[in-house]
């Protein structure tokens, strides 16, 4: 979700879609962007999965990528880096 998306759905919250004047697709849109991005805030626990090799790794239940913390290994991010899923350790 970009920020110009995000400000259009705060305005419409506050004064409702008629006002932005967007056609029903751009409505569509803008409401499927918002339920990706609350889905996105509720915690997932992240998954335990082979990642070839023979090698098993913590991947985003979300979007599959890797999950790690450059700052610590020892770390639990809270959120995932590649898609914002937020993680439930
Ligand atoms: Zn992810």
């Amino acid at each position: 979700m970009t920020g110009d998306h995000a400000i259009k759905i705060e305005s419409a919250f506050s004064y409702g879609w008629r006002n932005l004047k967007l056609d029903l697709n751009e409505i569509n849109e803008l409401q499927r962007e918002l339920s990706q991005a609350l889905e996105k805030q509720i915690p997932k626990k992240p998954l335990h999965k082979d990642i070839g090799f023979g090698d098993m790794g913590i991947t985003c239940p979300m979007c599959g990528s890797l999950i790690y913390n450059c700052y610590g290994p020892s770390l639990n991010p809270s959120y995932c880096i590649m898609c914002g899923q937020r993680l439930n350790w």
